[in-house]
C-alpha cells in the first residue's frame, strides 16, 4: 500500500498493525484534527476527549497561544544543546521556578526521563548530604505505581505486564503500600532510605485518592527521618486536580480553594504531560539549592532537554493555566462532573462507583477484573461521540481537557448517562 494523502480510517489501522511495533492496544479511532475539547477522525466525525493525552492536553487542543509560541520560535532557534547557552532557557527556568516556588529546575523531555533524573538526585543527595554508604541508597515506592517506562522505573513497578522479561532490575526500590502510613513508617526505619517516591492520586492505577491526610503525615514523617519526599505529578499537575499542584505547598497558585488543602511543599517535583500543553515533550525536576546543588557539570544531561522550542512552548502553556483558571475550573467542574456520575450510579447497576479531585476521574465498572465490559462501553462512548480509556481492567479514567466549559460538561454527562444506560454487554 502507498503512502498516500488521504487515508481511511481502516488504512491507518492497517499501516499500524503492518509496521508499528505492537506495544499499544489504542481504540480503533483514528485521529487527524484537535481544537480545544473536540477532536475529528478522518471521516470527519466529532468527539469529545476525555482522556486528553493522559492529561497531557490540559490547555486544550492546539491552544492558538501555546501553537504560535511554538511556531514563532521554531522560526528563531530550534536546538543548541547544552555545549552552549541559548536565550531561552535562563529566562524559563526562572519563570517556572517562581512559577512552582523553587530555587531550581532540571529540564528534560519526558515524564520517564524526569522520574529517572530524580532517582538520580535523590541517590545523589543521599550519598553526599546524608551519609549513606555507597552504593546502599534506597528508595521507597508505592504498590501499583505508574511512573514511567525505563528499566530504573520499572524496577520499581508491580505491574507484571509491565515488568514481566524485562530483568535484570536495577536494585535499591522498596515497595510499600500506597496510603498506608503504617507501612511508610516501618519502611523508614531503613537508614539508607534517600527517598520516598510517590503520586499523590495513582492516575495509571485508576485514579486511586489516598486519604485526606495521606501525603502530609507521609511528607512529615519523611522530613522526620532525612528523607527527600519526591512527588510524582507528571499526571496530577498543572490544574488537573482542581489546584496548580495536587502537592499544592507553597507555590504561586491563586486559587482560592487552596487553603484547604494539606500543606505539603515536595522537596523534589517531578512534571511533563501538561508542562507544555501537550504541544511538545517536555518535563522538569524541580528542587531547592541544597538538594539541587549535588549536581555538577557532566553528572547528567540530555540533548534535547532545555531546547528553546522547549522553553517557549511551556512557557505560554503555563501562561494559559493561569490566565484561563484552569485549576479553579476543573475544581468545578469536577464536583459536578462527579455529582452528577452519583446521580447516574443510583440508576444503573453497571458503575459502582465514581473517584477523582477535579477533573481526573474514574468510574469503576461493575464486573470482574478481566472483563472486557469497561473496554466495550468505552466503545459504545466512543460511537456517541467521546472518547475515553480503560485503565487496568474495569475501570474508565474520565479526564477532559480544562478548557471545557460548564454546558460542555454537561453534555458530555447526557453522553455518559445515555450510553451507560442502553448498554448491553
Ligand atoms: C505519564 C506518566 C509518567 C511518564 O511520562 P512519559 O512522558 O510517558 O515518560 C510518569 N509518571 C506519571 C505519574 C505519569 O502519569
Amino acid at each position: 500500500m502507498a503512502v498516500i494523502d488521504t487515508l481511511t480510517s481502516q488504512d491507518s489501522i492497517a499501516l499500524e498493525n503492518q509496521y508499528g511495533a505492537q506495544n499499544y492496544h489504542p481504540l480503533p479511532v483514528v485521529l487527524s484534527r484537535g481544537e480545544g475539547v473536540y477532536v475529528w477522525d478522518v471521516e470527519g466525525k466529532k468527539y469529545y476527549d476525555f482522556l486528553s493525552a493522559y492529561s497531557a492536553v490540559n490547555q486544550g487542543h492546539c491552544h492558538p497561544k501555546i501553537i504560535s509560541a511554538l511556531k514563532d520560535q521554531a522560526e528563531k532557534l530550534t536546538l543548541t544543546s547544552r555545549a552552549f547557552y541559548n536565550d531561552m532557557l535562563g529566562k524559563y527556568e526562572k519563570f517556572a521556578t517562581e512559577f512552582f516556588g523553587f530555587d531550581k529546575l532540571l529540564p528534560m523531555n519526558t515524564g520517564a526521563e524526569a522520574v529517572e533524573t530524580a532517582i538520580k538526585l535523590a541517590r545523589k543527595w543521599g550519598y553526599e548530604k546524608k551519609g549513606i554508604p555507597a552504593n546502599q541508597a534506597k528508595i521507597i515506592v508505592c504498590q501499583n505505581n505508574f511512573h514511567g517506562r525505563t528499566v530504573t522505573i520499572i524496577s520499581a513497578s508491580n505491574d507484571p505486564v509491565a515488568t514481566e522479561n524485562f530483568g535484570p532490575f536495577t536494585p535499591g526500590m522498596v515497595s510499600i503500600r500506597y496510603n498506608d502510613i503504617n507501612a511508610l513508617t516501618e519502611a523508614l526505619k531503613d537508614e539508607h532510605v534517600a527517598a520516598f517516591l510517590v503520586e499523590p492520586i495513582q492516575g495509571e492505577a485508576g485514579v486511586y485518592v489516598p486519604d485526606d491526610n495521606y501525603i502530609k503525615e507521609a511528607y512529615a514523617l519523611c522530613k522526620s527521618k532525612n528523607v527527600l519526599f519526591i512527588a510524582d505529578e507528571v499526571q496530577t499537575g498543572i490544574a488537573r486536580t482542581g489546584r496548580l499542584l495536587a502537592t499544592c505547598g507553597n507555590c504561586s497558585c491563586e486559587d482560592k480553594n487552596c487553603s484547604r488543602t494539606p500543606d505539603v511543599k515536595p522537596d523534589v517535583l517531578i512534571l511533563g504531560k501538561a508542562i507544555s500543553g501537550g504541544v511538545f515533550p517536555v518535563s522538569a525536576v524541580l528542587a531547592n539549592d541544597d538538594i539541587m546543588e549535588v549536581i555538577r557539570p557532566g553528572n547528567h544531561g540530555s540533548t534535547f532537554g532545555g531546547n528553546p522550542i522547549a522553553c517557549a512552548v511551556a512557557m505560554a502553556a503555563l501562561k494559559v493555566v493561569k490566565e484561563e483558571h484552569l485549576a479553579q475550573n476543573a475544581f468545578e467542574l469536577g464536583n459536578l462532573f462527579r455529582s452528577e456520575m452519583q446521580k447516574l450510579i443510583k440508576e444503573t447497576n453497571l458503575v459502582r462507583l465514581v473517584r477523582g479531585k477535579g477533573l481526573l476521574n474514574a468510574i469503576v465498572i461493575n464486573d470482574t477484573e478481566d472483563s472486557s465490559t469497561a473496554w466495550n462501553i468505552c466503545m459504545a462512548l466512543k460511537e456517541n461521540g467521546l472518547l475515553a480509556k480503560p485503565t487496568h481492567g474495569n475501570i474508565i479514567r474520565f479526564a477532559p481537557p480544562l478548557v471545557m466549559t460548564k454546558e460542555q460538561l454537561l453534555e458530555c454527562v447526557s453522553i455518559i448517562r445515555k450510553t451507560l444506560l442502553e448498554f448491553k454487554n
